[in-house]
Formats: C-alpha cells, structure tokens, sequence
C-alpha cells in the first residue's frame, strides 16, 4: 500500500488592507474585534471589493508555481454554519479559480499543483479552558475575518510524510522570497492534508509548522495501516491534529464539495484579468530560492550545503549574509560562521535572526578579529555562543574577556606572593631565581593559563 498525499496550503498574504474591505490586516497588539467593519463581520446588505493588491500577489504565487493564470475570475459564496464566518458564508473561488495546472519541482521530483485561489481568512476562535475538544467556551476574534488568504491545492502526489515536509519548507521559501507573506507571524501558513493509504481518504484540518505536518501525517498514515490491517474501513472524515498528545481525533464526517452550495457571489462579478497587468507582474519578478542558491555558489563561491542553509532557513538569514558581505569581503568566512555556530546558538535560544539582534556589522567583527590573529577560532565559537547570550559587540565582549583574566592573573599572583614570602624576599635581595619560581606558582594556580610575559610583569610590579 502507497501511501498518496495531498495538501491545501493557506497562506496569509501580508496586504495591509483585508480582501474584502479596508480594514488592517495587522492584528498583532490590537485588541480583540479592533479590525472590524460591516464588511468583514458581514452586516447585511454591506457591499464587499477587491483588493487589487492581493489579486497581484496570487498572481505572483501563480506564476511562480508555473500554474495558467485565468483570463477571468469568479468569487463564489460556500455555505456553512459554523461561527467564525458572521456571514454564513466565506468568499472564496470554486467554479472558475485565479489559477490552474501548475508544479513545483522538489528534490528532482516535480509535484503538481492543481490550483491556486484566493479567498478571505475566518475569524479566529479563541477556545477558553482548553483546546478544541474540551474548551469551556469559545472566544471570537473578527480582526483576521476577511485577511486575505491564497490557496494552494496539490495532486495527492506525495508518498511519505517527509516528502511533504519539504515541499512545504521550498514553498515558503518561494513565499517569502516572493515577499508575499510574513513567516514569523503565527498562523500565517496552515495545512490541510488530506491522506490516503487504501480507498477512502481522511482530512486533517488546521496544521501549523513544517514539523508538526509530518507529525500529523506520520500519525494518520499509521492509524490507517492499522485499521486496514485489521480490517477496518477508513471512513471519510475531518480530523483534527491535537499537537500536545501528537494524535488525530475525528471532528465530523467529510461533507462533500457539492455539500456547500456554491453560488457565485452576486456583489463581486466576473473579474478580468489583464494580460498586460500579468505581465507587468511577471516582469517584476523577484529572485526565486533556487536561483539565489546558485548565485551564491557562483557568485561567493560557497558550498551547496551553505548556499542551501542559508536560503532555505529563513529569507533573513540569506539577507543577513549577503549583508555582512557588504561590511567584510569574505563570504566564505562569513559563510562559515553563519551557518554553524550562529545559527546552532539562535536555535538553542529559540530565536529566528529577524527576532534576534544580530547586526551584519557587529558579527564580521569575528572573522575579522580571527584574520587579525586576535582570537583563536576555538575562541570565537565562545565568542559567538557570548554574542548571542547578550547581544554586545564581540569587540567589547573581548574587551572585557581580557579584563577580566587580568584581575584574575592579579589575585593569582597577590595569592603567591602571601603563600611564598621567602621567595619574594629572595626576589627583592636580588634572587632573580626567585621570580622563575613565583611564576610556577601562579600558573599553577591559573591551571597553566595566562600569558608568563604579563604575569611577570605584575609580579614585578607586585613585588
Ligand atoms: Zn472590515
Ligand atoms: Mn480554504
């Protein structure tokens, strides 16, 4: 039995204005319900447009999954009773999409893409007292109601959990790459998955984050294998992926496309898409993950290793390089540095570069400390592994590394001499002998560390 697997992708595209009215989509630090209007919470007889912006920016993801961009569009109206939509219905495309028949090629295995349309984000539930199974009650936030939402329809073309995973890295590589959407905003890619091993497929809804995808689907895949093995039919249905006990839980039966009655939404008639405008649109064409990868094997001479961790990590990993280029003019150092102990040091602290406060011209301040014979490269992995406990400068950091052993070579050296006194009298009637000795005994006291030129020197000053 293969296992075959599809995904529907939503992405948040980051317009600043929603996809239905002029409401801001920026609902971070607002308060609950702030971002409203009659629009998005659906008052009747309010009258919805489009944002021409989030039109473009499908179109930009279209294009970028070689998908046939539309002549014209359709918004339709899908039915369903559930309280995240005031409307009763959410704007979406059905009949007659943004985009069809794309693909997208990941390690050498081309997956195709069978649609990409745009519709408007739900409100968001806020499950008080639990999660979605036990919560008390249920809290709603209109303010991401109508932030517009691209979606991404695979073939079921991929055969393992992993596979899926990444894809899913590459596409918002491609995404942010596109500037399109905003990686670190939480919720701003969700995933449904729908999963299939014999005849009947399941869909688990709502899943954030690349890991917790594979997760789930690893999960879903055995709960099948288990009950064909048994016997058992696999039903149908909507699961929900619960990420604390890493499980699936059925929600509902799966309720058929036709079970929505679409109709086309008579306030937002047929939209024509420009072919001028489309490829105005292409012209503009930001360099896509791939391309930036061998350009920077081409252009910094780097390894595909680090050409492919800095890209694909975070788009602001790849700008913070070639940044730091622009300071120090050796991107194979800078390279170096970034993607091995910078980076195993921002996930230790769970932080991501954009959320950190690296600065490019702070952190060539290693690699230039090291060709100036400054540090030792044992050294500035300490020095990095500093950096980022405290963000100062490496500069000061090494300023005040040396500080610091200097009043430890002080008190080390203040010990001897009270532990020594003969010697130290030796010393001052002229025993230079003594001096040999004195500098044993602080070293030993040091555990062989500190520099015998200095030591000498406070020695003498001391004595
Ligand atoms: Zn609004
Ligand atoms: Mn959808």
């Amino acid at each position: 039995m293969k296992p075959k697997i599809g995904l529907e992708v939503h992405c948040q595209l980051k317009t600043k204005s929603k996809l239905f009215c002029e409401c801001s989509t920026n609902f971070t630090d607002r308060k609950p319900n702030e971002n409203t209007c009659p629009i998005c919470l659906g008052f009747p007889g309010s009258k919805p447009s489009v944002n021409k912006r989030a039109v473009e920016f499908g179109i930009r993801i279209a294009k970028a999954l070689n998908c046939d961009i539309s002549k014209e569009m359709f918004f339709s109206r899908k039915s369903y009773f559930y309280p995240d939509m005031a409307k009763n219905y959410q704007i979406t495309q059905y009949e007659i999409p943004l985009a069809l028949n794309g693909w997208l090629e990941v390690n050498n295995k081309k997956i195709r893409i069978k649609r990409v349309h745009l519709e408007e984000d739900p409100a968001k539930l806020v499950h008080v007292g639990g999660d979605i199974m036990s919560a008390q009650y249920v809290l709603i936030d209109y303010n991401r109601s109508g932030v517009p939402l691209a979606e991404i329809v695979t073939e079921p073309d991929f055969t393992s959990a992993r596979d899926a995973r990444n894809f899913l890295e590459v596409l918002s590589s491609i995404l942010e790459h596109l500037g399109v959407y905003e990686r670190e905003r939480e919720g701003s890619l969700r995933v449904d998955a729908n999963v299939s091993l014999g005849s009947e497929r399941s869909e688990v809804k709502n899943i954030s984050g690349f890991k917790e995808v594979e997760k789930a689907l690893n999960y879903e895949l055995l709960r099948q294998k288990n009950m064909l093995r048994r016997g058992i039919e696999v039903k149908r249905e909507t699961r929900h992926y619960d990420s604390n006990k890493k499980i699936t839980l059925g929600l509902r039966e799966k309720e058929f496309e036709e079970d929505y009655g679409y109709i086309f939404d008579p306030d937002l008639t047929r939209i024509e898409i420009g072919r001028e405008w489309v490829k105005e649109i292409e012209e503009y064409s930001a360099e896509l993950p791939r391309q930036r990868v061998a350009r920077f094997i081409e252009e910094y001479g780097l390894s595909e290793h680090q050409a492919r961790v800095l890209v694909f990590t975070d788009k602001h990993l790849a700008d913070f390089f070639e940044e730091c280029c622009s300071h120090y003019n050796k991107p194979g150092e800078i390279a170096k540095w970034t993607v091995t102990d910078l980076l195993k040091c921002l996930n230790w602290h769970n932080l991501t570069i954009k959320g950190s406060k690296a600065k490019p011209r702070e952190f060539v301040q290693i690699p230039r400390l090291i060709e100036q014979g400054k540090i030792t490269e044992r050294f500035a992995k300490e020095l990095i592994k500093e950096y980022v406990n405290t963000w100062l400068s490496p500069k000061k950091l090494l300023s005040k590394a040396s500080e610091f052993s200097e009043k430890k070579l002080e008190k080390a050296v203040n010990k001897a001499i009270k532990e020594n006194r003969k010697a130290a009298e030796d010393y001052r009637e002229g025993k230079m002998e003594a001096l040999d000795f004195l500098l044993g005994e602080v070293l030993k006291k040091t555990q062989g560390r500190g520099n015998p030129k200095k030591i000498r020197k406070i020695l003498k000053e001391k004595l």
